[in-house]
């Protein structure tokens, strides 16, 4: 079978490696579709403690092609969509309920073989079956899952307002959902307009485009403030702006992933004076489920948000996207390996 692998820092290869076999507990999956995202991103550029060679890809949807004894409730033929995160379920972590923050973490994709690939085992509690969606629509589970995360640590109260800073797929993804949530109007902030057209056409109640007059304008729509604030950039200098479009009692939400050395300036005061929460959200904690049920009912479109689906060959074009022609304009790319 063909897979992406990455074999030391910045060197992908394109491997025929020997199909991997299924073990009791586990199923193997026909990959139908993997999600590139950021971390990919980060373990090319051998982040995250990467343990390499490492095949990436950890936004997976596919078939169900090879059962493993002991596995009940799946069968060969089902399209499934992958819980990357593999908890011990043992550990402290676990056991309070914080599979994400397992003492003994493997995820696929990041600590074990993932989806840019023809086939990808997981173990069988890692597999969802899923019904009306195609395996392109499937492989958003995964981050989608995370922004459910996200919004279990929010809480963000019924009939609000929200700010979400980037209008990338994560950021369409958290917009949508903060809607299917209950807050009442969604504004978007991002600086490419067709972004922001997009944000809009998927419920975005007012979108801007970021400029040097940006605090002004949000200041203008929004004298007192948004209940949320939010952002799915990563970029330390729009955290640092976060509070100030908080109204009182606001809550801010740390999404997107910020270099690990950035660090930003923060008024303790305005916190305490304002009553601000900061909340951070890290990955998904079982919410698959949440993701999928959204997707099925429609609740949160992601057809949109598909730019390209390219070949497995193609895994670093989509890594290095921002240098190549005619993927400026790229939201979510897919790998479809066949
Ligand atoms: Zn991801
Ligand atoms: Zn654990």
């Amino acid at each position: 079978m063909r897979a992406a692998v990455i074999t030391r820092p910045r060197k992908l290869e394109i491997q025929d490696l020997p199909p991997p076999e299924v073990g009791a507990g586990q199923v193997r999956i026909r990959v139908g579709a993997t999600g590139v995202c950021g971390t990919d991103l980060h373990l090319f550029d051998g982040h995250f403690h990467a343990q390499l060679p490492l095949v990436p890809g950890h936004e997976i949807a596919g078939i169900i092609d090879q059962v493993g004894p002991g596995v009940r409730d799946l069968k060969e033929g089902q399209l499934v969509a992958l819980d990357p995160v593999i908890a011990c379920g043992q550990c402290w972590a676990c056991r309070r309920g914080q599979r994400q923050h397992c003492l003994n973490f493997q995820a696929l994709g990041v600590t074990r073989a993932g989806g840019f690939s023809q086939y990808v085992v997981a173990p069988a509690g890692n597999a969802y079956a899923v019904e009306n969606l195609t395996a392109a629509e499937a492989a958003f589970a995964e981050p989608l899952g995370c922004v459910v995360w996200g919004l279990l640590r929010l809480r963000p109260e019924p009939g609000g307002n929200a700010l979400v800073f980037g209008a990338g797929p994560i950021g369409l993804l958290l917009m949508q959902a903060l809607l299917a949530v209950g807050v009442a109007a969604v504004t978007v902030v991002d600086p490419v307009a067709e972004r922001l057209a997009l944000a809009k056409t998927l419920g975005a109640a007012r979108t801007v485009q970021s400029g040097p007059n940006l605090s002004e304008e949000l200041r203008d729509l929004e004298p007192h403030g948004f209940d949320v604030v939010t952002e799915a950039t990563g970029v330390p200098s729009v955290v640092e702006a976060m509070p100030q479009y908080a109204a009182v009692g606001g809550k801010i939400l740390i999404f997107g992933v910020a270099p690990e050395d950035a660090t930003v300036r923060i008024s303790p005061y305005d916190l305490f004076q304002r009553d601000l929460s900061v909340i951070g959200s890290f990955s998904l904690n079982g919410t698959v489920p949440q993701a999928l049920a959204w997707l099925e009912t429609g609740r949160v479109q992601v057809k949109p948000l598909i730019s390209h689906q390219l070949p497995i060959e193609q895994l670093r074009l989509a890594l290095e996207y921002k240098e190549h022609p005619g993927m400026e304009g790229a939201l979510k790319v897919l790998i479809v390996p066949e």
